[in-house]
């Protein structure tokens, strides 16, 4: 059976900032004839749930009130990036928007709600070991 890597939080999983999650029945509906690994990289770097949101400003994440948690974030995601490569996953399938995640658009670091085209760290460091990504805004219904 293929594999897909997916954000935890697209499943339910109140892995997110504020505690909560970002469950998308688009997503899961896409999943059924796959095998799911579930993984949050920001929980896997050590961060707390809830925690105080960040961005990436010039290339550093950074938090709401101005501090570096750019080791966090990168650590979080080798983490998981070893899990993909272990898993030997055919495609991963991302939470749209966050600063780990988000595989189309990002927050331009300013905390003002202006999204940029960019990508999160995770999603870049997927790429850029080979490893196919999607967007979970670019799935669509997947009826049969
Ligand atoms: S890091 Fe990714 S999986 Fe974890 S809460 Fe944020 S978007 Fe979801």
């Amino acid at each position: 059976m293929n594999k897909i890597l997916v954000s935890a939080c697209l499943l339910g999983q109140n892995c997110k900032y504020n505690g909560g999650n970002n469950y998308n029945e688009k997503v899961i509906d896409f999943l059924k004839d796959y095998e799911v690994i579930p993984v949050c990289p920001e929980v896997a770097g050590g961060l707390p749930i809830p925690r105080i949101p960040c961005e990436i400003l010039d290339g550093v994440v950074i938090n709401k009130e101005g501090e570096s948690k750019d080791k966090e974030y990168r650590s979080g995601s080798e983490l998981c990036l070893g899990k993909a490569l272990e898993e030997n996953v055919d495609l991963a399938i991302l939470q749209s928007r966050s600063p780990s995640c988000g595989a189309n658009r990002i927050y331009d670091g300013s905390f003002s709600g202006k999204l940029i085209e960019g990508k999160g760290v995770f999603a870049q460091l997927l790429i850029d070991n080979g490893i196919k990504v999607l967007d979970s805004e670019d799935i669509e219904d997947h009826k049969n």
